[in-house]
């Protein structure tokens, strides 16, 4: 490979973290693209789950280089504080890890700002993480953000600062009535920071287009998932970042021509946090059967997951979209206690049979899933590591997923170790 993209193809939280970080050990680069301290990739690290919610998901594979595209929104204090829990674990963040100039800082006021937003939207509200990622991604295309790359100049940064705090203090009270940023105490805390970031400050498109021109491998890491992409998700419960593969260019400076192999990784089944419409939910004791097993609480939130069923529209829709050339599909294993296994081949809307994914809320809303139930294997997957060691319903399962979705499963996960995967093929 010279570069692979790793896009969730759901509604996230599909186990890109492991995957990447698996695959991490064959890199030379991994690059985060979008998103910000929203993601929540969780890897197993001798054995110890450890969440990154900013660095990349290479960051504790040794000779790997780490970088945050300028498409990424950067909460420097998360950073900091994310430097110093992988210390803890022994990873040591130095230089291999790059931050692009180019992107732009969460700031207290952009939190301030969403709290405010989301009370004010009451009953409407979209459930988003409270990490100041909308605000700062709505600020950045209204120009009043701020590019990490001004922390080389605290002084420049000052100055912009308080110019762009000031004006947020003025919304924040005197349209949400809400109490202002303390912008003289936060200047003092994010200088300290300031300080500890810029070794880490570097113009990371040209590097990284040197990289894959000279065959290196590189793998750019999506966060959250497709159906929550800002123009292709369910719109406007969705992410405020391009979550597809189409957004490795402007979140990186790599041309389309140069993007490499897109990995589409999906669940078994599949969840959502927050609010918005879900067809293939399923809120009863099956769900919860899943939400148990798989451990379904958010890696950021700590919020239960909803859960429920593969939906084979949804992922074709998905796949579509990012250019999906192959499929991994993760925890496999949580399904297998189940005696049956309902899949989603279709919607029934308004009395019509569709397999066209809607693209409005109302119309999702009224989509309800038209069901094929495939039997379960009922016996342990978790320590399956060749194809032949799956249970004939288990690659049945595998086989109509790839049917649904029109492109071939290159490897099932079945547990959350690194190494517990089933690969049907070389994914590199
Ligand atoms: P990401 O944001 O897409 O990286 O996903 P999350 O980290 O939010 O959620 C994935 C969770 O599932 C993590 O706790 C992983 O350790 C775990 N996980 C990943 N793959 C598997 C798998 O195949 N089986 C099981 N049981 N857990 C897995």
């Amino acid at each position: 490979m010279s570069s692979v993209v790793i896009v969730g193809v759901q509604w996230g939280d599909e186990g890109k973290g492991k995957i990447t970080n698996a695959l991490s050990t064959e890199a030379d680069m991994v690059v985060r693209f979008q998103g910000g301290a929203n993601a929540g990739h969780t890897v197993s690290l001798n054995g110890d789950p450890i969440v990154f919610h900013l660095l990349p998901s290479g960051i504790s594979v040794p000779g790997v280089r780490c970088v945050i595209g300028p498409g990424v929104v950067v909460d420097p204090q998360a950073l900091v504080d994310e430097i110093d829990m992988v210390a803890e674990h022994g990873v040591e963040v130095g230089d291999n890890f790059w931050i692009d100039v180019g992107a732009h800082m969460v700031m207290p006021h952009h939190k301030a700002q969403e709290a405010a937003e989301e009370k004010a939207r009451g009953k409407g509200a979209i459930g988003t993480t409270l990490r100041g990622i909308g605000p700062t991604y709505a600020d950045k295309h209204a120009r009043e953000g701020l590019p990490i790359g001004l922390f080389a100049d605290f002084d420049a940064f000052r100055e912009r600062y308080v110019a762009v705090a000031s004006r947020k203090n003025e919304l924040l009270t005197k349209l949400y009535g809400a109490e202002p940023v303390d912008i003289e105490g936060s200047l003092e805390r994010l200088r300290g920071i300031a300080d500890r970031l810029r070794q880490h400050l570097a113009d990371t498109p040209g590097s990284i287009r040197d990289a894959l021109s000279s065959g290196k491998n590189v793998i750019f890491e999506g966060a959250q998932g497709t159906l929550l992409d800002i123009a292709f998700g369910t719109y406007p419960y969705v992410t405020s970042s391009y979550t597809t593969a189409a957004g490795v260019s402007p979140g990186t400076g790599v041309p389309p021509s140069m993007i490499g192999k897109v990995v589409g990784i999906a669940k078994a089944y599949i969840t959502r946090v927050g609010e918005g419409p879900f067809p293939t939910e399923s809120p009863d004791e099956r769900g919860d059967a899943i939400r148990t097993c798989g451990h379904e609480m958010g890696a950021t939130t700590g919020r239960p997951r909803r859960c429920g069923w593969l939906d084979g529209v949804a992922l074709r829709y998905s796949v579509d979209i990012n250019g999906a050339d192959r499929l991994i599909i993760t925890k496999l294993d949580v399904l297998d206690s189940f005696e049956t296994l309902p899949v989603c081949t279709g919607y029934r809307i308004d009395g019509e049979t569709t397999t066209r994914f809607p693209r409005t809320v109302p119309e999702l809303a009224r989509a309800e899933p038209v069901y094929e139930e495939l039997p379960g294997w009922k016996t342990s997957t978790r320590d399956a590591r060749r194809p032949e060691d799956l249970p004939a319903e288990a690659t049945a399962y595998i086989k109509r997923i790839e049917e649904l979705a029109g492109v071939p499963v290159a490897a099932v996960s079945v547990g959350a170790a690194a190494h517990a995967v089933v690969e049907f093929e070389d994914i590199l």
